[in-house]
């Protein structure tokens, strides 16, 4: 029996709309790291503007402590100051609060006494007592544009614009083939892993006409192809500032 993951067994026939929007995002990159930034900068917008006084939202966030260092950076380039100071005033009250509640007292003497170092519990206490909420949305985000990859993967005029491109990222390539069903995750393997191939050879390349002893000039393509296989490598993905 096909195994097929439990967040795409039910999902409906993709929208048409992922086909392009996913199109357009290899030309940038992984898809899929593509178009969750792009989501991601859109939610983080939404929060700032219209449920930053969610007593909820404000309550994940004070465990937290805010968001991780990825989101935090989205944090700053979005678009609400005011969002912002508010939500960092927040979670700056609830360390003072920590920091002052040790306050060298009794509780710190029992709890050395009990043999825990205090300095290092208070430090546990500072740091996040629950994940980055931004990043528990990822699951939520990813498992359409999977849905889509696969279901496109399918067309011939796709599968040779994926071919083309840097395919997924190591972790998003990771993701997708916990979710696909067995027959689409092993093709998406064999796409990954010719793509890969591709992107060796264009790095022997670059490495070989660095060495000084040789004077060829580099071509267009083999220029950032450190950049495209560090995306490929670590999932790490940044959008060039051009909006
Ligand atoms: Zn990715
Ligand atoms: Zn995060």
């Amino acid at each position: 029996m096909p195994q097929t993951h439990r967040h795409l067994k039910e999902a409906p026939v993709t929208d048409p709309r992922t086909r392009d929007d996913l199109l357009e995002a290899m030309r940038l990159g992984c898809p899929l790291c593509v178009l969750i930034e792009r989501a991601e900068r859109k939610a983080i917008d939404h929060f700032l503007y219209d449920q930053v006084n969610d007593i909820s939202q404000r309550d994940a966030l004070r465990a937290s402590r805010g968001l991780c260092l990825p989101h935090s950076e989205m944090l700053a380039e979005g678009r609400s100051a005011l969002g912002v100071a508010i939500l960092s005033r927040d979670i700056l009250r609830t360390l003072t609060a920590e920091l002052e509640a040790s306050g060298g007292g009794s509780r710190g003497g029992l709890k050395s006494l009990l043999g825990g170092n205090p300095n290092a519990q208070l430090a546990d206490r500072i740091g996040p007592q629950a994940g980055c909420p931004m990043c528990a949305e990822h699951p939520r985000l990813e498992a359409p544009l999977f849905t889509g990859l696969f279901h496109n993967l399918n067309d011939a005029n796709f599968a040779a614009a994926f071919d083309a491109s840097a395919g997924l990222c190591r972790v998003h390539l990771a993701n997708g083939l916990r979710a696909a069903p067995q027959a689409a995750g092993r093709d998406l393997a064999a796409r990954q892993a010719a793509i890969w191939r591709r992107m060796e050879a264009v790095l022997d390349e670059f490495i070989r006409k660095n060495d000084y002893r040789f004077n060829e000039p580099i071509l267009e393509h083999e220029r950032d192809v450190w950049r495209r296989a560090l995306q490929a490598t670590s999932g790490w993905y940044h959008r060039d500032g051009d909006e």
